[in-house]
């Protein structure tokens, strides 16, 4: 196999970063019901699919999600910048759903599709886990290679350059196989006005849990293990001062702490 024919791109809706940031007091979890928009993070992720397919024709990517019937809004936008179709499951008995919940949902919908690559951002901007490109190469028994800082495909592999403290490690892992890239692996393109007029006529499947095979208690609130006790607000800081510099910031910056006695 030259190039992987069929790549999944998981990708999320998050709310909006300039929306204020709400807890649902009744269900304790964050409230995303206002605008959404496309997990950043995960035009990283189709941006490395799009590449594959753009030097290989018969590559067809498929954007697999789990969220709100809304979300196929944002999802749009991945059709716009290239990808084939999307996969959306969307049931109300998913609300609630926990990381063991939604990994259970996205594995069905992986597995249905059965791709040879499942490619995923680094971090939901919502609930910035890092967490879920694990859980579902767990669940899918694939390999996987997190934080790729560069993806090539040949021979039946993936080829991964990971980011460390020190340098990096390079990582092979055989195709099928779960990589989650990081943000500094490319730079995702923008939708074209030929993508955005085109992104309405591709195909934009809504899927049920039923549609998995999966009853509604075994995901959402019911089949999540994650119990969430309390929210609050985070503590109020201390005595705060702000020190401008107008060229004497170091001595009052000296002056303030040796009056706490901190130096
Ligand atoms: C008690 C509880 C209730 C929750 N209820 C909800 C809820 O109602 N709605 C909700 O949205 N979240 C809910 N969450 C958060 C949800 O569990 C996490 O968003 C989910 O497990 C993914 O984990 P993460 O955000 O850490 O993703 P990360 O591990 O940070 O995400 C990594 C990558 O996984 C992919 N990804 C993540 N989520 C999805 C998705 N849904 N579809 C496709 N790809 C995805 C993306 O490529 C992303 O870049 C709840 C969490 C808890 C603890």
């Amino acid at each position: 196999m030259l190039a992987p024919v069929k790549i999944a791109v998981c990708m999320k809706e998050v709310p909006d970063a300039s929306a204020t940031k709400r807890i649902d007091p009744q269900t304790l979890r964050l409230d995303r019901s206002g605008d959404g928009t496309l997990n950043e993070f995960d035009t990283h992720a189709l941006e490395e699919a799009l590449r594959v397919k753009d030097a290989s024709s018969e590559t067809e990517v498929v954007v697999v999600s789990m969220g709100p019937g809304k979300a196929m809004d944002s999802l749009r936008k991945a059709l716009a910048m290239g990808a084939d179709r999307v996969v959306l499951v969307t049931d109300e008995a998913a609300a609630g759903s926990d990381l063991i919940a939604t990994s259970k949902v996205l594995a069905k919908a992986l597995e249905r599709e059965s791709p040879d690559l499942i490619v995923l951002g680094q971090q939901a901007g919502d609930s910035d886990g890092a967490v879920l490109w694990a859980a579902l190469a767990d669940r899918l028994r694939l390999p996987m290679i997190s934080q790729a800082a560069s993806l090539e495909l040949r021979e039946g592999k993936a080829r991964s350059k990971r980011q460390t403290e020190y340098g990096y490690d390079v990582i092979e892992a055989a195709l099928p196989c779960v990589v989650a890239v990081s943000d500094a692996i490319n730079e995702p393109r923008y939708p074209s006005l030929k993508g955005i007029m085109g992104a309405k006529k591709k195909p934009q499947e809504t899927v049920s849990l039923v549609d998995l095979g999966l009853a509604g208690d075994e995901v959402g609130a019911a089949g999540s293990r994650t119990e969430v006790y309390a929210l609050g607000e985070p503590a109020a800081r201390g005595e705060t001062q702000r020190i401008e510099d107008e060229g004497d910031a170091a001595e009052k910056i000296i002056e303030y702490l040796s009056a706490r006695k901190i130096l």
